[in-house]
């Protein structure tokens, strides 16, 4: 007996109708195999579970989480209804049901541990079980989420635990393109990438993967698929570097306009400050990303900017204001009017010129850097959030993607 893990996301759930197309999909997968499909809530749906959430300024809690995994309820039940008209034994799963079990983490929790042993007894009764993605329960038994977009991860999590045969992630896309294709038309699929690629495309902006469920895969090493729920053909396959014949320079070019700029201008230029800052950003759970420090012409102070999410904005304005006392400065400015754009591949590492190209690229289009950051495999840079389209484009054509 195969068992092999099918994810399907928010557009391909979308109605009784996708539902039901869906059922036959997994139908056919069956075979002599057990199935674990993993389900997101109906597009849309768990942004309007957000809203709701955003007019009480609730998040990080006990109910934000019991709020925003309650559309993925709504998808397993109806399909699993979709597979047992069809004759398909399916029982539907919430994440406590298996369980999934996750860190406290309100809206970012990791999944600690599964339950192989009910999946097992479950496949006893059932070919196919249905289950919620996006979601656990916690040691103190309370329902968690596991971030958006953390489908994917389930999915992973789940076929990694059950050692699955495969693990495909179905969506509204034919796989991983060499940018969005919603944007730029002339993306074209890739057929392989490796786990580092993916990892660095999904971090930098690419949703079409939850950037925990490719660290996971990574680890794993396990074999993901990303295709299409609607068009029936092969799509890209994420593995192990060991397995792409040839190492592209540029492999892709994501971005990110859930990004925002934070400035604290006038510092003292002494050692310490920098820890002090993002020591504090550390102790508030907020993420910083790129981080750029200027020395004034005094050598006296300094200019410190970094990016954060969006989504910690007003926390880390509280924050920073809130912080005088443990170091000085003379302004504060935020700015959400940002993009970070990546340009991403493994040949980077054995090719010099790419980080020029972009900086030439860009410098044509009279488009301002703001702040650069680099690895082994990728080169990012901020910009004026007008220039995302514009520069996602040209940086597309010039690396002949
Ligand atoms: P799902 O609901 O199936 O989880 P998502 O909306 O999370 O789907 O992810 C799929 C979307 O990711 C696509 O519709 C596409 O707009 C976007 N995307 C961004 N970058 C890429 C990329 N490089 N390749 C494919 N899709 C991408
Ligand atoms: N429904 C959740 C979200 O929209 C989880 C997911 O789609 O992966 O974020
Ligand atoms: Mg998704």
């Amino acid at each position: 007996m195969n068992k092999i893990v099918m994810k399907f996301g928010g557009t391909s759930v979308a109605g009784t109708e996708k539902l039901k197309n869906i059922a036959k999909i997994v139908k056919s997968q069956l075979k002599n195999n057990k199935l674990i499909v993993i389900l997101s809530a109906m597009a849309g749906e768990t942004n309007k579970l957000q809203s709701y959430l955003d007019e009480f300024q609730e998040q990080n809690s006990i109910e934000s989480d019991l709020v925003l995994t309650s559309g993925e309820q709504v998808t397993i039940g109806l399909l699993s209804v979709a597979l047992k008209n069809l004759g398909v034994k399916s029982i539907p799963l919430l994440g406590w049901q298996v369980p999934i079990l996750t860190d406290e983490n309100y809206e970012k929790a990791k999944i600690l541990n599964i339950d192989k042993k009910r999946i097992k007894e479950y496949f006893l009764n059932y070919d196919v079980i249905v289950l919620a993605g996006f979601q656990g329960i916690n040691l103190t038994g309370k329902i968690t989420s596991l971030g958006r977009g953390g489908s994917d991860t389930t999915a992973v999590a789940i076929a990694s635990a059950i050692d699955a045969e495969r693990c495909d992630i179905y969506t509204d896309v034919d796989g991983v393109f060499t940018t969005d294709p919603n944007i730029e038309s002339n993306a074209k699929k890739i057929s392989k990438l490796s786990y580092e690629e993916m990892l660095e495309m999904s971090s930098t902006g690419a949703k079409v993967l939850h950037t925990r469920s490719v660290e996971l895969a990574m680890k794993n090493n396990l074999t993901l698929q990303v295709l299409s729920s609607i068009t029936n053909k092969t799509g890209t396959f994420i593995v192990d570097e060991k397995e792409l014949i040839e190492k592209e320079i540029v492999s892709g070019v994501s971005y990110s306009n859930n990004e925002a700029k934070v400035s604290i201008s006038g510092i003292l230029d002494k050692p310490g400050i920098s820890a002090k800052i993002f020591g504090l950003m550390a102790e508030n759970n907020i993420n910083v990303d790129m981080i750029v420090q200027n020395i004034s012409q005094d050598g006296i102070s300094a200019n410190m900017t970094f990016t954060i999410n969006q989504k910690d904005y007003d926390l880390t304005k509280t924050v920073i204001e809130n912080s005088k006392k443990l170091f000085d400065y003379k302004s504060l400015s935020l700015d959400k009017k940002v993009a970070k754009i990546s340009v991403i591949g493994m040949g980077m590492m054995s090719q010099a010129g790419v980080a020029e190209k972009m900086f030439k690229t860009l410098a044509k289009n009279s488009i301002n850097i703001l702040a650069i950051s680099t690895s082994e495999i990728k080169i990012s840079v901020l910009i004026d959030k007008k220039h995302t389209n514009i520069a996602v484009k040209t940086l597309h054509e010039v690396y002949n993607l």
